[in-house]
């Protein structure tokens, strides 16, 4: 489905421009075997870690009154900014704490922090729900949040009065996502689950899973036939995207389509308006057909944006424990996308070994920098 030109947002309309001028002079057409210039060659880990870089989805919890600046200086070793995501609705007192938060370090290092903002479902069915979710979301944009965030509890915890699950393309949701474009800003969309979490545990691909589910049995598909299948959540982000072809949207952790790039291909081929954040999911990259992935984030490289889901003062461990252990996801992260190294990814199973995909420096800018900027304008 090719978009009106006037409904692409301003950075493609533009690439589309040179794109078309450079035909127009006839460079494109006479550099048929285009020679490999330094852009398009490898780029060392070293290398890697030292230029500009944001991490997509990150969550700050409160850690206390000290740390901030040893905090900051992982993220100044690594060149890397923040997109900390403010979540969760169903939880709006947390929610507060955590916008405050946020606000707190985007002012004190606009360099290094971003923030996304959410909204309040606790007052769900309310009167004057609407207006009180607007309200958050703008207040949010004056304090300069880029984008704002939709959970997975839309579609598998929230529920109307009449028991039935509330769903994100809901009509309700319009205003708030017309707001979103209206403003410039972006939708970030972490709808349904991995689609290991509708299978039982001993049936799923990577151990990180097993886990996870196993640990949070709540949020476990396969134990909960009530709650609407995996399909169903696509299908809702999906007609969201349909509905609103000229709103930005970033679906987290793959679009919860990790496991399988094809049908991840299928959605960025059919909805123009839709980039997805590696979030946690790189691992799912890792378990499949490596020639089949690297094809993919070639063919798709201004759609994919990294991401960890890192987080600090979340799991109440010290704070170097919780950098360190960002450090090493970073680190690791690198040589799977900058090396041929092989590299132990004991999330997957024990013991097993991937090798890297060695992309070259020009598609790593953009994974790691350039796509953000574009996705995320104001970032
Ligand atoms: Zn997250």
């Amino acid at each position: 489905m090719e978009p009106n030109q006037s409904e692409l947002p301003r950075w493609e309309r533009a690439g589309r421009l040179v794109a078309g001028m450079l035909l127009a002079f006839g460079l494109a057409s006479c550099s048929r075997q285009p020679a490999m210039s330094a852009e398009d060659g490898p780029m060392s880990v070293e290398e890697l870690e030292k230029i500009p870089k944001i991490d997509v989805h990150a969550h700050i919890s409160d850690f206390g009154d000290t740390g901030a600046e040893q905090f900051i200086g992982l993220l100044k070793k690594h060149n890397f900014k923040w997109l900390d995501i403010c979540v969760v609705g169903t939880e709006w007192e947390r929610l507060q704490r955590k916008i405050a938060l946020a606000e707190k370090f985007h002012k004190a290092y606009p360099q290094r922090i971003a923030w996304a903002t959410s909204f309040n479902l606790t007052n769900w069915g309310n009167p004057d729900w609407e207006k009180s979710a607007l309200a958050t979301l703008e207040q949010g944009f004056a304090e300069g949040a880029v984008a704002v965030k939709f959970w997975k509890e839309i579609g598998m915890v929230v529920k109307d009065p009449n028991g039935h699950y509330v769903m994100f393309d809901d009509s309700r949701f319009d205003p708030l996502l017309d707001l979103i474009q209206k403003s410039g800003k972006t939708a970030i969309a972490h709808i349904g689950e991995p689609y290991n979490c509708w299978l039982p545990l001993d049936s799923m691909t990577v151990d990180g899973d097993r886990h996870y589910f196993r640990d949070h049995p709540q949020y476990h598909g396969y134990l909960h036939p009530e709650v609407p299948g995996y399909w169903q959540q696509i299908e809702a982000r999906d007609h969201v995207l349909a509905k609103h072809p000229r709103l930005r949207m970033v679906g987290c952790h793959l679009g919860s389509l990790e496991f399988d790039v094809d049908e991840l291909a299928k959605r960025l081929d059919r909805y123009p308006n839709l980039a997805v954040d590696m979030a946690a999911r790189i691992v799912h990259f890792q378990v499949q057909d490596q020639k089949k992935v690297s094809k993919f984030i070639i063919k798709y490289q201004d759609r994919l944006l990294y991401g960890t889901d890192n987080d600090v003062g979340e799991r109440k461990a010290d704070l170097q424990s919780e950098l360190l252990r960002c450090e090493e996801v970073y680190r690791r992260d690198y040589r799977y996308f900058a090396t041929d190294q092989e590299i132990e990814i004991p999330e997957i199973k024990a013991n097993f070994k991937v090798r890297g995909l060695a992309l070259p420096a020009s598609i790593l800018k953009k994974i790691y920098y350039e796509n953000a900027v574009k996705w995320f304008p104001g970032i």
